[in-house]
């Protein structure tokens, strides 16, 4: 029986990605050859990674000031490597400090730069986003996560600057519409809403680029990597294709509007059954709740165990919080159905009756 998945990453993927991915690894596109034997520079592969590459764009409605890069090292190393590209030692960067992945940006930045602080939802255990920001304006870019995976709160507004912004968005990448052009760097881990685990998508306007005096490691260069079209050294072939299987089903879905429509019905139907339960509490403020990762808590914290149990019992899993928070937390990516939301509704209601 396959599961209720409610996974934050690694996550659902829709089930006609996983049949073509499969059938792929065994003869892929009826060429004799699995997608895992063939060279990275053949011809097969290179169709894949620019109809990839060129989706990302499409979806975004990206001129060509922008390119798109697959890497590895995870949305993780684009903390470093980031700041490594675009940041000198004697200058100032902005961050956003609004979550554990957030915070792990700035301790990374805090390497290669000065790091202004431009908000803080610290004080009160990032569970809302601050609407009031102050970034210098000579900070060669502000750097904000989109979404807090673990903390569940998300910015539905735009960050105002009058300088480049630079945004992780591994969580909810592709699930709504958004201004991309308005972003000088965009990254995210594919293992959400773009794919498989083992690749980043960064897509960066490369007029700022080339404007650091240290030296780069080879690899670690955007530069280089955009004048090897994202074929620096081997990339992650099977990741690279899952991500393009996953790009082609939301384009065919309806694209981003689409996403979007399903983010909300999913997060509506969740939030208002868990704002009618006396048995469940939310843990951030309403209006900056997260369309991809609802947190909340039972209200008798005795009873999360015995709720975590019950959910095991109907084959949902994923509803435990992150480890450096606990509670509880469902993620709702893009081709999570709407019928496992309904699901697990239906469980929380139950126990509610039972012991709310
Ligand atoms: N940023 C955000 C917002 C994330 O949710 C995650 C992973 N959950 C990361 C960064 C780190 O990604 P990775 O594990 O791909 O390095």
């Amino acid at each position: 029986m396959k599961m209720y998945n409610f996974n934050s990453g690694p996550a659902v993927l829709p089930a006609e990605v996983l049949q073509q991915a499969s059938e792929a690894i065994i003869d892929f596109n009826n060429i004799g050859l699995s997608i895992l034997e063939i060279g990275h520079r053949t011809e097969w592969f290179i169709n894949v990674l620019e109809e990839a590459r060129s989706l990302v764009k499409e979806l975004m409605q990206l001129d060509d000031s922008y390119e798109v890069l697959y890497l590895q090292g995870g949305a993780t190393m684009q903390f470093m490597q980031v700041p490594m590209n675009l940041l000198d030692e004697n200058e100032t960067a902005a961050y956003c400090d609004n979550g554990i992945w957030g915070s792990k940006a700035i301790k990374e930045a805090k390497l290669f730069g000065q790091v202004h602080i431009a908000c803080s939802s610290k004080d009160q255990g990032h569970t809302y986003i601050p609407r009031e920001l102050s970034v210098p304006q000579h900070a060669r870019y502000l750097h904000y996560t989109t979404n807090n995976t673990v903390e569940g709160t998300q910015w539905h507004f735009i960050p105002e600057a009058n300088v480049p912004l630079v945004a992780d968005m591994s969580s909810d990448i592709f699930s709504r519409e958004m201004p991309f052009s308005k972003y000088a760097l965009i990254y995210a881990g594919a293992q959400k809403n773009a794919g498989a685990a083992g690749t980043t998508i960064v897509v960066i306007k490369k007029d700022i680029l080339g404007k650091v005096n240290r030296t780069i490691p080879s690899i670690l260069n955007y530069s280089n990597h955009i004048e090897a079209k994202s074929l620096l050294n081997t990339p992650p072939v099977f990741a690279v294709y899952v991500s393009l299987l996953t790009l082609r089903w939301i384009k065919q879905e309806g694209g981003l509007a689409e996403m979007e429509r399903r983010a909300q019905e999913r997060a509506d139907l969740f939030y208002h059954t868990l704002d009618t339960l006396d048995a469940f509490t939310g843990k951030v403020d309403k209006r900056d709740r997260s369309l991809m990762n609802a947190t909340f808590t039972t209200q008798n914290p005795g009873h999360e165990k015995l709720f975590l149990d019950i959910c095991k019992e109907h084959g949902m899993v994923g509803v435990k919080g992150h480890r450096s928070v606990g509670g509880l937390r469902v993620s709702m990516y893009n081709s999570l159905p709407l019928s496992s939301v309904q699901a697990l509704c239906d469980v929380m209601k139950d126990f509610n009756e039972k012991r709310g």
